[in-house]
C-alpha cells in the first residue's frame, strides 16, 4: 500500500489535500504535523476524514521541522491517540513515554541519516521487546551497494511469514530509493510517497503518482521480475519511464528500477543482483566497461567495443550485449533511405565520428559493420588512436576534424547536451550540402549541431531515434517481445519537453 505524506504549512490545505487523496482512492495518508506553521489543531484535522491517517510530528534530529519544545510534541502525540488517530508515529526512544490507548495503532520508528547500522536485526528486536509496536519503521541511509543489499536482506527477514510484527524498511537517499519500490515484493506493509514533486519530505522519496502509475506499485508482488538501469548519476535517466510503460503496455509482471551504483561498485552489484530477482539491466555511464569482467557470456560486439549496455541474468549465466551499435547504425541507415536487400547506403561512405567514449566506439562499430569507412577524432588523441586500433579504422587529430572531407558526421561527444545547448562539437564551415549529420545527444532533440546541419542543406539525424532504437532492442532482449517505438517516442518527447518547462 502507498502511504502519501502530506507536508504543508496550513491546516486548510492539509484538510483539502487529505480529502483529495481519499477521493483518488489512496488508502493511507501520513499527516506531517511538524510542517504546519501554527500549532497543530487535531480538532480540525481528524474529524470527517475519509481515509486512515498516520499522525507524525517529526523532530529536527529525525529530519522534521518541529519547532516547539519536546513536551508540546509529546502532548500532541498523546492527544492524537486520545482523539482516535488511526496510527501514530512514535520514535523508538520515546515509545515508553507514550502509552497505548484505544484503537490507535503504534508505528514505532527509527531514523538514521548518517548510515545503515550493522545491527539492523538487533534494532528491530529491541523495538519489539520494549516499544509495543504494531508496525516497525526502520529508515536508514545506505552509503554503498553493499548497504543496499544488506537492507534488502533485512527487509526480507523482517517480513518473512511468521514474523510477529511487520516492518517498513526505508533506504533513504538516491542509493536507497529502490527499497521504496521493491519493498512491496517482500511484504512490507506500506511505502511512503510524497504528495507533491516539489515537496520532498525525505531524501529519495518518490512522488505518489510516479510510484502508483509509473512503477505500478500496487501490482508488484513476490513474483514480479526486476529489471533496471545502473548508472551514476541516475536522477535524469529516462529509461525507467519508457521500460515501465512498455512493461505495462505488454501487461508483464516486471518492474524497471533506477539503481544509482557508484563508480567501482558495478561488479558487486552484478554479483548480488540475482538475490533480489534482477533479470536484466541497462548499463550506462560510468559502468559500460567495468561490468565486462562479470559477464560469463558476451556478444562479440561487447568485446570489440569494450562496452556493454545490456545484461541478462539467466540461471547461472550472465549475458552481455550492446544495443547501442545496432540502434545507431539502423537509424542512420533509415535516414539514408534504408538498406536494399544486403546493400546498405552506409557502405563505402566516409564517416567522421567525434568522440571515442562509449557511444563513439559503439556508433563506429555499427557503421563499420555496415561497410562505412570510419575515422575517429577525440579531443584526447590517445583515446581516438586506441579506439581506432581496437575497431580497425582510422583516427585523426581533433583539429583535423574541421577540414575532414566526409559524407557523414556523427557527434558522439556530450557537447551540445542540455543545459549547454548553444555548443557544437564542429562549426558550420565543416558541414556541406548533401551530408548526413547524426548527433548522439538526444536532450535536446534538435541540438545546435542538427540545426546547423539543416541550415547548410545536410540531413539531420537525431540521437533520440538511437535512444528509442536501443530501448526497443533492450525490451526485446528482456522479454522476447516487440514494443511500440511510437509509444516510446511520444513518452520521451513529452518528458524532454516537461524537463525544460
Ligand atoms: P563518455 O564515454 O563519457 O564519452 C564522452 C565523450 O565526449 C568523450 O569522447 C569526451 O572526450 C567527449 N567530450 C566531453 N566533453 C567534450 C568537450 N567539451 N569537447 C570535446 N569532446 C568532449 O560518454 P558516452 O557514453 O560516449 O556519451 C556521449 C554522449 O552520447 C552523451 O551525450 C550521451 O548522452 C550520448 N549517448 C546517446 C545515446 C543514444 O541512445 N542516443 C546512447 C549513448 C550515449 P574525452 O575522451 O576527451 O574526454
Amino acid at each position: 500500500m502507498i502511504c502519501v505524506s502530506i507536508a504543508c504549512g496550513s491546516h486548510k490545505r492539509m484538510i483539502s489535500e487529505l480529502a483529495g487523496l481519499a477521493e483518488e482512492g489512496i488508502r493511507l495518508v501520513e499527516l506531517r504535523l511538524d510542517f504546519l506553521r501554527k500549532m497543530p489543531d487535531l480538532g480540525r484535522l481528524l474529524p470527517n476524514r475519509k481515509v486512515p491517517v498516520i499522525v507524525t510530528v517529526r523532530r529536527k534530529q529525525d529530519g522534521g521541522l518541529w519547532s516547539y519544545d519536546e513536551e508540546k510534541r509529546m502532548v500532541l502525540l498523546r492527544t492524537a491517540i486520545i482523539s482516535g488517530a488511526d496510527y501514530v508515529d512514535i520514535e523508538s526512544d520515546i515509545a515508553a513515554k507514550i502509552p497505548r490507548y484505544g484503537k490507535t495503532k503504534r508505528v514505532i520508528s527509527y531514523h538514521n541519516f548518517e548510515k545503515t547500522p550493522s545491527d539492523l536485526d538487533a534494532l528491530r528486536d529491541e523495538i519489539l521487546k520494549t516499544a509495543d509496536p504494531d508496525i516497525i519503521k526502520i529508515a536508514v541511509t545506505p552509503k554503498s551497494v553493499g548497504d543496499l543489499f544488506r537492507l534488502f536482506d533485512f527487509m526480507k527477514r523482517a517480513n518473512a511469514p511468521g514474523t510477529p510484527k511487520p516492518t517498513v524498511v526505508v533506504g533513504m537517499g538516491e542509493l536507497g530509493m529502490p527499497t521504496r519500490i521493491l519493498g512491496k515484493k517482500y511484504g512490507i506493509p506500506f511505502t511512503y510517497a510524497t504528495f507533491s514533486q516539489q515537496r520532498i519530505v525525505a531524501p529519495g522519496i518518490l512522488y505518489y503518482k510516479t510510484l502508483r502509475d509509473g512503477y505500478r506499485y500496487e501490482s508488484i508482488n513476490a513474483e514480479t521480475e526486476v529489471y533496471g538501469v545502473i548508472a551514476d548519476p541516475i536522477a535524469h535517466s529516462l529509461s525507467p519511464l519508457i521500460h515501465n510503460a512498455a512493461f505495462a503496455n505488454a501487461k508483464l509482471n516486471k518492474v524497471y528500477i533506477p539503481f544509482r551504483v557508484p563508480s567501482g561498485e558495478a561488479a558487486e552489484f552484478i554479483e548480488k543482483a540475482p538475490g533480489i530477482d534482477v533479470r536484466g539491466l541497462s548499463v550506462t555511464i560510468p559502468h559500460k566497461s567495468a561490468v565486462i569482467p562479470k559477464l560469463t557470456r558476451l556478444d562479440p560486439a561487447v568485446e570489440e567495443i569494450d562496452a556493454c549496455n545490456t545484461i541478462l541474468f539467466r540461471s547461472d549465466a550472465v549475458f552481455g550485449y550492446n544495443t547501442d551499435y545496432l540502434a545507431s547504425a539502423l537509424c542512420i541507415e533509415t535516414a539514408m533511405g534504408g538498406a536494399q536487400g544486403d546493400s546498405s547506403p552506409i557502405a563505402g561512405k566516409q564517416i567522421l565520428i567525434l568522440g571515442a567514449g562509449g557511444a563513439g566506439k559503439a556508433v563506429a562499430y555499427g557503421l563499420i559493420k555496415k561497410g562505412g569507412r570510419v575515422t575517429i577524432a577525440d579531443r584526447t588523441v590517445e583515446k581516438a588512436e586506441k579506439a581506432a586500433s581496437q575497431l580497425g579504422c582510422s583516427y585523426c587529430d581533433w583539429d583535423a576534424r574541421k577540414s575532414y572531407v566526409t559524407n557523414i558526421i556523427a557527434n558522439c561527444t556530450s557537447v551540445g547536451m542540455y543545459p549547454d545547448v548553444d555548443q557544437t562539437p564542429i562549426g558550420p564551415e565543416s558541414i556541406r550540402n548533401g551530408m548526413y549529420v547524426f548527433d548522439a545527444v538526444y536532450n535536446p532533440e534538435q541540438t545546435y549541431l542538427l540545426r546547423l546541419a539543416k541550415q547548410k542543406g545536410a540531413t539531420p539525424i537525431s540521437g533520440l531515434e538511437m535512444f528509442i532504437g536501443q530501448a526497443c532492442l533492450q525490451f526485446r532482449l528482456f522479454t522476447g517481445e516487440k514494443t511500440s517505438a511510437s509509444m516510446i517516442r511520444a513518452l520521451l518527447k513529452e518528458a524532454l519537453a516537461m524537463s525544460k518547462s
